[in-house]
């Protein structure tokens, strides 16, 4: 029967990077399995936004170090993962701005490089922007964008040549569980014995901790995208938005697009990822670009061009569940990254890899997103609510 040192299951952004992590620490039989292609999942679908404010302290410290991970990922990872450091901007309604202040010392305090700007300041980077409604503007110059499959396929890469393997197109079907110690996975192309499982399965994750006995508290929920074709009409907004007030997000998508999607405060649909509606609305095309052209006129010509679905997987408290489970030996979880995760999925590498025993910096405690935290009522608080936590 194959053997391996740890079995992860998913390789999405998340797994990609653990499976990095782990072979860079010197792990040399470690299996990424996958039951599509790289990239397959929520991560396929992501908008790659790289923003650093968040309202839980060690939420902030992981997306710093992940942050520090993109603007060196040559030299720190190897290859392109197509980081666009054109600045962040959020447009912040008044409902927040208690809760905004807060996040914004706290975040100072742990060395973020963020400020609040004036409407004028904005308008000297942007000028196109129409701010109606806007109460205050955090900006934060070191955040950006990235592409999600370039960032995947840049750790599975390296992951490769550092000897791991990658098994695409298999997908795990079953763990093996003795005595409350995992033993192996069950693939469509037989077991793997192993004593380390890592659910890193996204929007299945639920079903592969289920085989562990577990009933995880994940949610998936359905998410829309639309493409803009900016060609004919202006260049793309010069960095990236997260417009609360609105509801909506946007930002350049290369040299002549623009990315649209809607955050919170909206309505959430849940589903069941293998069996969703993939086609895009009508409504949402309408009403996404509708809210878009209030804060861009200029772009009243653009095209759409394109609309695609994607999925998150939610947690109660929209933060991830990290770390090992009480219940089972062996058995991790790396999921329920609740539509923020592919940030942070650099920073969740290098914890994943120090919490199963390699050694390494701590940058944040993995201990805040245990499963148990459901149980003993310790969920992690956010100022805004959603994705946007
Ligand atoms: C529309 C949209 C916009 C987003 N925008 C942002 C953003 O701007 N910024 C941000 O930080 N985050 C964003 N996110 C969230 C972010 O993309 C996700 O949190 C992140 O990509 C999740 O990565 P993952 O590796 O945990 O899971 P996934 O990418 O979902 O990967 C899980 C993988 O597991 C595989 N798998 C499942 N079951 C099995 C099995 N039994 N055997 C083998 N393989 C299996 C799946 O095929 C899949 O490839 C967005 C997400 C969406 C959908």
């Amino acid at each position: 029967m194959k053997t391996a040192d740890v079995v992860i299951i998913g390789a999405g952004v998340n797994g990609a990077s653990v499976a990095y992590n782990l072979a860079h620490k010197g792990l040399k039989k470690v299996v990424l399995l996958e039951k599509g292609l790289v990239a397959a999942g929520g991560t396929g679908r992501s908008a790659a936004i790289v923003r650093q404010h968040y309202s839980h302290p060690e939420l902030v410290k992981m997306v710093k170090r992940s942050v520090e991970i993109f603007h060196d990922f040559e030299d720190i990872v190897g290859g392109d993962p197509g980081f666009v450091k054109c600045g962040w901007a959020f447009l912040v309604p008044d409902y927040v701005s208690d809760g905004f202040s807060q996040n914004l010392k706290m975040q100072q305090n742990l060395g973020i490089e963020t400020q609040e700007i004036t409407k004028c300041e904005l308008l000297k980077m942007e000028p196109r922007i129409n701010l109606d409604n806007v109460h205050r503007i955090c900006y934060e110059k070191g955040s950006g964008y990235a592409s999600p499959h370039k960032t995947t396929y840049s750790y599975v890469q390296k992951f490769c040549q550092l000897g791991g393997e990658l098994m695409q197109t298999t997908a795990a079907v079953g763990l093996k569980i003795e005595n409350g110690q995992v033993t192996g996975v069950c693939t469509e192309e037989g077991d793997i014995s192993t004593e380390v499982v890592i659910n890193a399965a996204g929007p299945w994750a639920k079903v592969v901790a289920s085989w562990a006995g577990l009933d995880i508290p994940i949610q998936v929920t359905r998410e829309e995208e639309i493409i803009i074709e900016s060609a004919d009409v202006d260049k793309p907004p010069n960095m990236v938005f997260s417009d609360m007030v609105n509801a909506i997000y946007y930002r350049p998508d290369g040299l002549s697009r623009i990315l649209v999607g809607r955050g919170f405060p909206k309505e959430y649909e849940n589903v069941d990822p293998d069996h969703f509606n993939q086609l895009v609305g009508k409504a949402f095309i309408q009403e996404t670009w509708k809210l878009f052209l209030r804060r861009f006129p200029v772009f009243s010509r653009a095209i759409v061009i394109n609309a695609y679905t994607g999925l998150y997987d939610v947690t109660p408290d929209w933060n991830p569940i990290l770390g090992r489970v009480e219940e089972v030996q062996g058995f991790y979880m790396c999921a329920g990254f609740s539509g923020h995760g592919f940030k942070i999925a650099p920073s969740v590498g290098e914890l994943m890899a120090e919490e199963i025993g390699l050694g390494g910096e701590q940058v944040a405690n993995v201990n805040c997103f245990a499963l148990s935290r459901f149980k003993k009522g310790n969920l992690l608080e956010g100022v805004y609510g959603g994705n946007r936590a």
